[in-house]
């Protein structure tokens, strides 16, 4: 394995709940480190060209809808096999599908309002990472 970092988004609906705390202890006591954080209230421009690549999904205006209605967390998260393993500590996109102790299942609120967003593979952590952060905000 070697060391990743994967962009994680804390979503308003856990913000509006004061829940960034809790799910920072999940990533970091799973082993993950955040390397870079950045607390911002997207516009709804920002939001669409983060989720540019769900467009066309019957439920992309609600979505972007929702991530603008309060502030977001936006993280680099950094370790062994960091991309797969937040997926893992995640859970399931659907809170009724996912594994007990992952952060959807504990805190999300509905398949839409689910708390975190993680990056899925390693070509897009790179450009979700860049879409965030320049390299001057990430800890070495
Ligand atoms: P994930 O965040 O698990 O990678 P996707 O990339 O498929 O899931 O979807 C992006 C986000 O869009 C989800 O996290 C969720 O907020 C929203 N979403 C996904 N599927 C649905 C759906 N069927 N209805 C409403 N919102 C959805
Ligand atoms: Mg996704």
């Amino acid at each position: 394995m070697t060391i990743e970092h994967t962009l994680s988004i804390i979503k308003p609906d856990a913000t509006r709940r004061n829940l960034t705390g809790a799910i920072n202890a999940k990533f970091e006591g799973a082993g993950l480190s955040i390397i870079a954080t950045r607390r911002l209230h997207l516009t709804q421009a920002q939001a669409e060209a983060f989720y540019a690549v769900h467009a066309h999904r019957p439920f992309f205006k609600d979505l972007v809808s929702f991530m603008i209605s309060g502030p977001v967390v936006a993280q680099v998260l950094a370790g062994e096999g960091a991309i797969l393993k937040n997926r893992d500590i995640m859970g399931a996109t659907n809170p009724a599908n996912a594994e007990p102790g992952t952060i959807r299942k504990e805190f999300a609120e509905s398949i839409e309002a689910n708390s975190v967003h993680g990056s899925d593979s390693p070509e897009a952590a790179a450009q979700e990472i860049s879409y965030f952060f320049a390299g001057i905000d990430i800890v070495k």
